[in-house]
């Protein structure tokens, strides 16, 4: 293995010495990183300080993406069923270790433990899922004219890049790697560095699964990290989870480079509820996907609109969201934590009282909450606006905290009308008990991911991530055969073994045609 060539001083080693370093993970082995700019990563319930994360040097990137194009040489020619077994081998671990990765994930992201064991759960769904590559890779054949044949071969890209996001610090990398180098391809992946850790125990596991050196390469970093993602001659595809301000440069950037990318973005996921919908279900699971994980998923259901007189529901909704529990993720009876950083909270309280300015009204405010034990923690308790109009700032930003935002509508065509009128479609959910409304809601609403009675439907790993419009930017989606076809290029072989004109003299310059 080659050796790193920089020497510069740590920033932080005098005054951090006692705080542990994130590693890298490159060529097969954690090095030590010899930047000199470390980013703190602090504890959200606390502040205290978990890590420090290093910003890659270019020599330290380039080893990566050089390590990676060196292993796809051998990788790509290993035999589909020993990388299965590798793949089979890891979801093992990941079910073993599925305690210690949700510990990092709270320690670093805040989430209470019980989701943080969803967020390992679903990553590893889509592992186990890419055990089935065989039967995913299986390609096209066809007799196209006597004596001959067509078939296609899915074969691997090379290097891929993945960059994502921290609010879910398992899954998402999980989405990203396991399919990319089951396919035969090399990786460079570089987490949030506001929460590596999960994904540097994943690494520690694909190595144990007998993941070889070169074959997955973590990276850190932040601004500079991405560029070089977006510009070395090696990485042939990013995968980019994330926010729209990241996302739209990176799509921009990477595919100017010639790069295939797809890119997840920002969320506005609307709830539509019919007053004929089963009440209970329907406050329940409003409450949890409005406030679990603190608001802050993807698929999080933030926006409301109560049709006729569903709205008379509101103070059940309050009720529930009052009994919800915040606190440490550690605490084992904490429904919600706190959200990523001061910045995050400060801008998620600046949002509810924007919505305050603006005329909404704050039905329920978990702005200033004291928790017991944890004075320093980033934490707001459920909020809930209502009255809330489409010009309001609040209802046009993704808040991404726990804050429910409501609205109302006569009808259920004013609804579908709301709801088609917004940029985003990541996912809607509507709750009824009429399968014609349902139906109806289904075919006319222009979101990518639907639920009915589902309040947050993320497909599992045997379909795909379909979020659309304003949520994505690229047209292959993740996981599923779009992973499948995003992490390949398909060859199409013709093949002639009788040669009819063996005896003649005279070459045909006609365009060939299959008769
Ligand atoms: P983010 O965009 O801040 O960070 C994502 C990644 O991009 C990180 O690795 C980060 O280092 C990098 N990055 C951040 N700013 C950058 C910049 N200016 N230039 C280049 N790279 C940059 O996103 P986040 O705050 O970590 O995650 C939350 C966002 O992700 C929300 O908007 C959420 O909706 C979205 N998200 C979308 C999905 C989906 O599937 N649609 C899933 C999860 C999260």
């Amino acid at each position: 293995k080659r050796a790193l060539s920089t020497s510069r001083p740590s920033f932080y080693a005098a005054a951090a010495a006692s705080v542990p370093k994130t590693k890298l993970y490159i060529n097969g082995q954690f090095i030590d990183s010899k930047t000199d700019k470390w980013i703190e990563l602090r504890n959200p319930a606390t502040q205290e300080l978990v890590t420090l994360v290093p910003e890659a040097t270019p020599e330290e990137l380039k080893y990566a993406a050089d390590s990676a194009a060196e292993a796809f040489k051998s990788w790509r020619k290993t035999s589909l069923l020993s990388r299965q077994r590798k793949m089979l081998d890891l979801q093992l671990l990941i079910r073993e270790n599925m305690d210690r990765i949700a510990h990092s994930i709270t320690l670093e992201q805040g989430k209470t433990l019980a989701d943080a064991r969803g967020d390992v759960l679903r990553g590893l769904q889509v592992v186990e899922a890419a055990c089935g590559i065989p039967q995913m890779l299986l390609g096209d054949h066809l007799e196209v004219a006597t004596d001959m044949d067509t078939y296609t071969i899915r074969e691997p890209l090379g290097v891929v890049a993945g960059i994502t996001p921290f609010n879910f610090p398992a899954m998402i990398p999980l989405w990203m790697f396991p399919l990319a180098n089951v396919i035969g391809n090399t990786c460079v992946l570089k987490p949030s560095e506001r929460d590596p850790g999960a994904t540097m125990i994943l690494a520690e596991l694909a190595e144990k699964a007998g993941i070889p050196a070169g074959v997955l390469n973590i990276v850190h970093g932040a601004r500079d990290t991405v560029n070089f993602i977006c510009d070395n001659e090696h990485i042939k595809a990013i995968s980019f989870v994330g926010s729209d301000q990241a996302g739209h440069y990176i799509h921009e950037r990477g595919s100017r480079n010639g790069k295939r990318v797809q890119a997840n973005l920002g969320a506005k996921n609307h709830g539509i509820i019919m007053p004929d919908a089963n009440k209970n279900h329907t406050l329940n699971a409003l409450a949890g996907a409005a406030f679990g994980a603190a608001g802050q998923r993807c698929m999080a259901l933030s926006t409301v609109i109560f049709v006729g007189k569903a709205q008379e529901w509101l103070p059940e909704l309050v009720e529930r969201a009052q009994k919800l529990k915040v606190s440490s993720g550690f605490e084992p009876d904490a429904d919600l934590g706190p959200v990523i950083s001061p910045e995050a909270l400060r801008r998620v309280e600046r949002l509810v009282e924007s919505g305050v300015k603006e005329g909404a009204n704050l039905l329920l405010d978990g702005r200033g909450i004291k928790v017991a034990k944890y004075e320093k923690g980033n934490f707001i308790g459920p909020t809930i606006l209502t009255g809330v109009q489409p010009h309001m700032e609040c209802y046009r930003e993704e808040i991404f905290g726990p804050v429910l935002v409501c609205l109302n509508a006569d009808t259920l065509d004013d609804a579908i009308e709301l709801v088609n009128k917004n940029p985003y479609g990541n996912g809607t959910a509507i709750f009824t008990q009429s399968g014609a409304i349902a139906r109806k809601f289904t075919q006319e609403i222009d979101v990518g991911q639907v639920g009915v009675n589902v309040p947050i439907p993320v497909p599992l790993p045997m379909f795909s991530f379909t979020g659309s419009r304003g949520s994505i930017r690229g047209d292959v989606n993740f996981y599923g055969k779009s992973g499948v076809s995003f992490y390949t290029s398909t060859k199409t072989v013709t093949q002639l073994w009788r040669h009819e004109d063996a005896d003649a003299q005279v070459a045909s310059v006609n365009m060939p045609v299959m008769k």
